[in-house]
């Protein structure tokens, strides 16, 4: 299995050289050359989430690792998980269920992406006995999960900057109080848009690398993180009905990671009606799919701040293999001046989403408020971004058939802002989140400035 971008640019790519790269050289996003088929009835022969992944993972892998080496990475690569199930679901009603993706240590679901990622980095530097650092920006989850993923592998050193903004004083905290040599957490006194500029230039001047040394990006738009998702589609479907019944996903999303993975997991054959497309008030996405507007606009914060996003970038993807049926030049054209101009699809194009997706933009007070029903109805508790998710699935119930699984993508303490806005109390913290209150902070503060910022690099590295 090779890779290419969704541009034309880069073709022919071993999965290492696409995990090592991330961004295609021509702008574009690397998808798989063909899609996978999954066995579903070996696969219903499974019974662990680790047991499904080994039998995804691979299909994506064998151009760089043989089987049994993937086969050894994985049996270490989901660590300190909460809950052994890795992946457990809680049923709300007959037709509806919550798929708690939050029990990893950083307790938002990025975990399941960037331990896979941090696993398969680890592999490819030992064999290879070079060391990387690892650049990126955060304003909400993706900082922590890969400061927590990377830290204990010792051929990598991690630098994440964050801005001064709309992230929980838990989301900082698990950044700002790692103590380990390896872990370097920046604070930018700017926007999130200034941290991941300086991240941009910094992957274009590579001026504080060593030779031979790797620069790693961790968002989302690193095909590794999108294989770890779509495991827990397929494990999410084996146990809610052995992989037997078309469900729909309602998934809260910001860069389309997700629902990436989901649409991902159908093309190799995972049973699907609906995909709900179910966004904030950072409603691009939203647009686009009810009525064919995909257009930047300015973001504002919300109380699902994960989600809060002008852009969704994993989109391209979408536009690329579901809308141009994988012709890289169509997709370049509509890509070329984005986002000074917006992206219209012409309409028998733009028709075909009806077949798979439904969508829907929560606002705060709405979430808030679903927080506070979801807890009445069902003595449950769910986070902003998983409320999110659950606003859209009561709002498009009608155009829904069969059952439907909500993902949950954050523990509800990570947000006790939010839960205590909706009157509830929180009885548990799990001791992972109230740790991070004992311990010190240790931020290196910075104005956005680059040429500063690099020298820190440079000075602090291997
Ligand atoms: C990152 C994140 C999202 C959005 O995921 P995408 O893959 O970017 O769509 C949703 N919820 C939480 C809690 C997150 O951390």
């Amino acid at each position: 299995m090779l890779f290419h971008s969704t541009r034309g640019g880069d073709k022919d790519r071993t999965f290492e050289d696409i995990l090592m790269q991330g961004l295609a050289s021509d702008g574009g996003l690397f998808m798989p050359d063909t899609w996978p088929q999954v066995n579903l009835n070996l696969l219903r022969s499974k019974s662990s989430f680790i047991e499904v992944a080994k039998e995804i993972v691979p299909l994506f892998t064998s151009s760089s690792f043989d089987k049994e080496e993937v086969i050894n990475i994985l049996d270490n690569t989901w660590h300190d998980f909460s809950d052994d199930d890795i992946a457990p679901l809680k049923h709300l009603d007959d037709n509806k269920a919550v798929l708690e993706l939050f029990h990893g240590p950083t307790a938002a679901f990025k975990d399941f992406g960037l331990q896979l990622a941090a696993a398969f980095f680890n592999e490819v530097l030992s064999k290879n006995n070079k060391t990387a650092i690892i650049l990126g920006a955060t304003s909400g989850d993706t900082g922590s999960a890969a400061i927590d993923a990377c830290k204990n592998f010792k051929s990598i050193k991690t630098f994440i900057l964050i801005p001064d903004g709309n992230m929980s004083e838990i989301q900082r905290r698990q950044m700002t109080t790692i103590d380990e040599d390896n872990v370097f957490t920046l604070r930018i006194s700017g926007t999130f848009d200034d941290c991941q500029d300086i991240v941009k230039d910094a992957f274009k001047e590579r001026s504080f690398l060593k030779d031979d040394q790797y620069l790693l990006a961790v968002n989302s738009i690193n095909w590794v993180r999108i294989i770890g998702q779509i495991c827990y589609y397929f494990y999410a479907s084996l146990k809610f009905n052995n992989l037997n019944e078309d469900n729909n996903f309602s998934v809260p999303t910001g860069n389309f990671g997700n629902v990436f993975a989901c649409y991902a997991a159908h093309k190799m054959g995972l049973p699907l009606n609906k995909i709900i497309v179910s966004v904030n008030e950072n409603d691009i996405l939203n647009r686009f799919f009810t009525s064919n507007d995909y257009s930047k606009q300015k973001v504002s914060e919300t109380v699902s701040p994960s989600m809060d996003i002008s852009v969704a970038s994993n989109f391209e993807r979408l536009i690329y293999d579901f809308y141009c049926d994988r012709d890289a030049k169509i997709c370049n054209d509509f890509y070329a001046n984005f986002p000074l101009d917006s992206i219209n699809l012409p309409n028998n194009m733009w028709a075909k989403s009806t077949e798979l997706f439904l969508s829907y933009a929560v606002n705060d007070l709405q979430t808030i408020k679903a927080i506070q029903e979801v807890y009445e109805s069902h003595n449950y508790l769910i986070d902003p971004h998983t409320a999110v998710a659950s606003v859209a699935v009561d709002n498009l119930s009608k155009q829904l058939k069969n059952s439907t699984l909500i993902l949950s993508t954050a523990h509800p303490a990570k947000f006790p802002d939010s839960i205590a806005e909706a009157g509830i109390a929180i009885k548990e913290i799990p001791k992972r989140l109230s740790d991070v209150f004992e311990k010190k902070e240790r931020t290196f503060d910075f104005s956005p400035d680059k040429t500063a910022i690099f020298n820190f690099i440079a000075n602090n590295n291997f």
